[in-house]
């Protein structure tokens, strides 16, 4: 391709919607252009790219017997009713584009394919014998993100890869889950991105396990734990560990004292002078469940120790059949407004004990009339600790379970940190890194074939829902996080298999006929042994051009200029920003034997 032909403008500065690196460069490298709120015009350069990645993903996918397939977009309610789905993803998360079409049926713009997928293989899928199947694609999904951000991160259309698989059994999805493991480190290392694969939470749908695979990157939505020694890694929502051990509370006498001003576990710490270990913590939730009963929720847990939320919505979830509810809709902290639509009296905010009495929550049918209340792990321990005292501005000090307090049922809701002790060897501590999520595979189980009835008959002649497992890459977010671990200062540095172009020969004088003639014969040389190369031929100055030739992250930069006297041209390596000269003769097979090296 000739630059000179193509739609091609960089700009200098970063555009003010762009606040990390690799959305800046993709913007300023003239890759994508935002058309609307999370949504991005794939520009020719990044359309490369964006092939490049699929294909590799495909290669892969193939290799261990997937098949290829395209799904609808555009969705049935009906599908999603019948899953128990269509609730949670229009009205709770709000995450899926619905609508009504001009006959005023409700449609939605595909965020997912599980039940799609599920209802072909109810419509298909008879007998084991036709099991295992695996069938996947690559399209663009649609989801209406609370905080599109980042570019390409998190887009409200973006590219995934998304693969379905059903199986006879739990062991047999175990094989086929274990060989996307494999194929997704191959896709991630062919790639050429830094990542690790993290124990993942598997949500309310339980499920035997998924994990998921994170680019390594300072901007990183999620948060990793991870040891040293390599032996364990998982998502901050899923990880376990060991807390570092209380330190004893000083107060063996029980007492209540005021306590002016102290309604957080810091200032009452300083004003007790006591560790936030000998603290037992109250935190007050409102869960509310898909049937619209509210329900609050009072969690203890050791005062320096914190509640993990996913952990908690998942406990939440499964309280929802004795509540005659089957799903969690929210579970958030009510703020004023959300206590005045259920409080009886003012809530003794900042120094809640663990016995709040149910005299707080007004006698309503949609609000359950008892509190629940949990105790976290971490707090079952405590001797003589310092709690509220269900009156602003006391605590009570030297408590104890059993004595002042009953314990309450014991939960484990704890969120693990950095510093922890691992449980599959205590002298490792906890280390902390933020990823970013690019790939997740998940043993689902029956939980779609059941609700849909997607059976089949095994060998003893018994009908049993499919057993499923699915498999998400993030394809689009995935070329962005490649950007946001490889750049410099002067731009983006793709790792080879995925750059747009391999190489790009930089024409420094249009007036000197020698160097035009050298490009272009170079161009044909390259062109002809299937080496993809972009000719910069604007009539720019060259410092212009080695700029955006930097900026665009070409891997091998090409310039016929000086060195062309003793038939060579000068070749730069963009990554290390090496350069050497090279005999123009010998260059297609040099830039080959880099190529192969590189992406091999
Ligand atoms: P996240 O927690 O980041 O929202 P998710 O758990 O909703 O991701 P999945 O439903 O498992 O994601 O989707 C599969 C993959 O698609 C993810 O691993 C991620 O790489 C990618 N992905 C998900 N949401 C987006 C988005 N809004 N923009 C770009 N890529 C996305
Ligand atoms: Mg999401």
């Amino acid at each position: 391709m000739r630059l000179s032909q193509m739609l091609f403008v960089t700009l200098r500065e970063s555009p003010a919607e762009a606040v990390i690196p690799s959305h800046q460069l993709l913007l300023r490298a003239g890759y994508i252009r935002r058309i609307g709120s999370g949504v991005y015009s794939y520009l020719p350069l990044m359309w490369r790219v964006l092939r490049k990645v699929s294909q590799i993903v495909r290669e892969e996918m193939d290799a261990t017997g997937a098949q290829e397939c395209l799904l609808p977009q555009l969705q049935p309610a009906e599908l999603w009713q019948e899953s128990g789905r269509w609730d949670t993803y229009t009205k709770a998360e709000g995450i899926m584009f619905a609508f009504q079409d001009r006959q005023g049926r409700d449609v939605a713009m595909g965020p997912t394919h599980e039940e799609v997928i599920t209802a072909i293989a109810k419509d298909m899928i008879r007998s084991y014998r036709q099991l295992p199947q695996h069938l996947y694609q690559i399209q663009s999904k649609f989801r209406d993100e609370i905080r599109p951000r980042f570019g390409l991160m998190r887009g409200r259309e973006f590219i995934m890869k998304d693969g379905y698989s059903f199986h006879a059994d739990a062991e047999d999805l175990k094989a086929t889950y274990g060989a996307m493991d494999q194929a997704y480190r191959n896709m991630f290392r062919r790639c050429g991105v830094e990542f690790v694969a993290v124990e993942a939470d598997s949500g309310a749908i339980g499920g035997s396990g998924s994990q998921e695979f994170m680019v390594i990157a300072d901007i990183g939505e999620d948060e990793i734990l991870y040891t040293a020694d390599g032996h364990y890694a998982a998502n901050v929502e899923k990880a376990i560990a060991i807390p570092t051990p209380a330190i004893p509370s000083p107060f063996t006498a029980y007492e209540k004292r005021s306590t002016p001003n102290t309604p957080t576990i810091a200032t009452l710490a300083e004003y007790a002078q006591c560790s936030p270990s000998a603290i037992l913590k109250n935190v007050l939730y409102q869960v509310t469940y898909d049937t619209g009963l509210l329900v609050l929720l009072l969690v203890s847990i050791r005062g320096d120790q914190d509640v993990n939320d996913v952990k908690l919505y998942n406990a939440a979830a499964r309280l929802a059949p004795e509540l005659g509810a089957s799903t969690v809709l929210a579970v958030e902290v009510p703020d004023a407004e959300a206590q005045g639509k259920w409080a009886a009296k003012p809530l003794p905010l900042g120094y809640i004990a663990p016995d709040l009495g149910d005299d707080y929550i007004a006698h309503m049918p949609s609000v359950h009339p008892h509190l629940i209340r949990w105790v976290d792990e971490t707090a079952v321990e405590l001797k003589h600790f310092v709690t509220g005292a269900n009156e602003p501005g006391h605590h009570v000090f030297g408590a104890n379970w059993g004595e002042q307090f009953t314990l309450p049922t014991v939960v484990d809701v704890r969120k693990a940190m950095a510093g922890d002790q691992a449980l599959h060897d205590p002298n490792q501590t906890l280390l902390s890194a933020r990823g970013i999520e690019v790939g997740h595979i998940f043993q689902l189980g029956t939980k779609y074939s059941a609700a849909l009835g997607a059976t089949f008959t095994n060998e003893a002649g018994e009908e049993l829902p499919l057993v499923m497992g699915c498999y998400g890459v993030g394809v689009s977010r995935l070329a962005q996080a490649a950007v946001e671990q490889c750049h410099d200062g002067d731009g983006i540095i793709w790792p080879v298999a995925i750059a747009p172009y391999t190489v790009i020969i930089v024409i420094p004088n249009m007036n000197d006929g020698e160097a035009i003639a050298a490009a272009e014969k170079l161009y044909q040389d390259l062109t002809a042994a299937g080496i993809e190369t972009l000719l910069d031929d604007r009539n720019e100055r060259a410092g212009v051009k080695f700029k955006d030739a930097d900026l665009i992250g070409i891997p091998y930069r090409i310039v016929t200029g000086r060195s062309l006297k003793a038939g060579k041209v000068e070749v730069v390596q963009r990554a290390t920003k090496t350069s050497e000269e090279i005999p123009i003769d010998a260059v297609v097979e040099v830039i080959q034997g880099w190529y192969e090296a590189a992406v091999s």
